[in-house]
């Protein structure tokens, strides 16, 4: 392949956390290449509330993401700041779990905020212009050649360019983890989600919420709005939930929740999404790295996916400090020392969400009693809450 402008860092995706990444490598002065396959998003706006019988069009999109504080003090030094998150976001300072069967609870304090996904992408988009760059969209890459010590491209359209490491972060599918030959050990839950807003009869008092369904975790995560909730519920009849009408759905969502905010009174527009848990057995070959879903996703239960992600961020440009002492150090040897710092704090994190997920989805009665018991007992612990309290905001 031949060669054009040599890049500090070309990175693949432009998602949540490649945004974050390519905003804190500007930071530090490096010339970036950030490439996307889709198209360029266009300015999210919010749409007029209505809602008639049981329909809503809330203005809410149905991808939102809940951020611990850690990824609140990444988001806050990279320029989006406090005044950002109280104009779009919504704080929540509790979390109350509980199982469908009504016997166990938890209640706990712990503080982040809802934010919409495309609100957010908009905001790091609009620093990174303000950092004069421009991201290539509809860029796919058709191969890589990383026998070398620069990393050579080339794009769909022929282009070639190089960089000095190639970073993915192209999400749970990612082509580069495929093209670097990067083994993923993954399990496939045979759930998928259905995401949406609904507006309850109570207002969520800013606590988000879940409960364990016989059919899976559902989540209702405060809007800014006191009585609109975004829900996740994961579970294998998703499909069924799809279907039915939006009273029905509205009907069914009450119960399953057991009424925790009263009836359900409309719901906007449903969405369904796959769901896989995928771990890379490595992050990090020669002069490739991966972060976010390209290194690790997981099961939506706890909403730590993107709060994962941003840790890598954070990780990976703590990493490459060292080039300010010595900037001759391999690339090689920066990224491995990163994957050997994230790579078990995030399998830590994966085996506990499979574990969270294989607890509460079994019909077995003793798991119950034991689960419910257990639950009950750590509701009951300051000591062992406090810790639940930390791992919640990512410390
Ligand atoms: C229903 C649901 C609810 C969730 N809720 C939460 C939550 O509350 N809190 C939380 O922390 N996490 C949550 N998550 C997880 C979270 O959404 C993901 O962990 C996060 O979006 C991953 O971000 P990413 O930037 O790594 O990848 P992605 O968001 O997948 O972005 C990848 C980017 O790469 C681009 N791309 C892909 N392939 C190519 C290619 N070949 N070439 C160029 N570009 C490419 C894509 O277009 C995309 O822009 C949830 C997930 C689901 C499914």
């Amino acid at each position: 392949m031949g060669s054009k402008t040599p890049f500090d860092a070309i990175v693949v995706g432009a998602g949540l956390v490649g945004l974050s990444l390519t905003l804190a490598l500007l930071q530090q002065g490096w010339q970036v290449l950030l490439l996307d396959k889709r198209t360029a998003p266009d300015k999210p706006a919010r749409q007029p509330f209505g809602i008639r019988d049981y329909q809503l069009d809330s203005g809410f999109s149905a991808r939102v993401s809940a951020l611990n504080s850690r990824s609140l003090n990444l988001m806050n030094d990279l320029g989006v700041d406090t005044d950002w998150f109280e104009q779009n976001s919504a704080v929540f300072h509790g979390m109350h779990v509980w199982d469908g069967d009504g016997t166990a609870k938890i209640e706990f304090e712990a503080s982040g905020r809802i934010v919409e996904n495309h609100f957010l992408e908009w905001a790091l988009l609009y620093q990174i212009s303000q950092l004069g760059l421009t991201p290539a969209w509809q860029s796919e890459i058709s191969d890589i050649d990383y026998s070398r010590d620069e990393v050579q491209i080339r794009l769909t359209t022929g282009e070639d360019f190089q960089g000095r490491c190639l970073m993915g972060v192209d999400g749970a599918n990612s082509v580069i983890r495929e093209k670097a030959g990067i083994r993923v050990i993954e399990w496939s839950y045979e759930q998928t989600a259905m995401t949406c807003t609904v507006q309850t009869e109570i207002a969520h008092a800013g606590i988000a919420r879940q409960c364990f369904t016989g059919d899976g975790p559902l989540a209702l995560l405060p809007l800014p709005d006191p009585k609109l909730c975004s829900l996740v519920w994961s579970g294998r009849n998703t499909s069924d939930r799809m279907a039915m009408n939006d009273e029905s759905v509205c009907q069914e969502i009450s119960s399953q929740a057991e009424f925790v905010l009263g009836e359900i009174t409309a719901i906007d527009r449903r969405f369904e999404f796959p769901l896989r848990q995928a771990h890379a057995v490595q992050y990090a070959k020669k002069n490739i790295v991966l972060l976010g879903d390209a290194a690790h996703s997981i099961h939506p239960l706890a909403g730590q996916g993107v709060n994962l992600g941003f840790a890598d961020v954070e990780s990976l440009v703590n990493a490459l400090t060292v080039l300010k002492i010595n900037p001759d150090q391999s690339m090689a040897k920066i990224f491995a020392r990163y994957q050997q710092r994230q790579r078990p704090k995030n399998m830590l994190m994966t085996a506990t969400m499979e574990s969270l997920k294989r607890l509460f989805d079994t019909d077995h009665s003793l798991v119950r009693w034991a689960r419910n018991t257990g639950m009950d007992w750590l509701n009951s612990q300051d000591l062992i809450k406090a810790q639940l309290v930390r791992v919640a905001a990512g410390l």
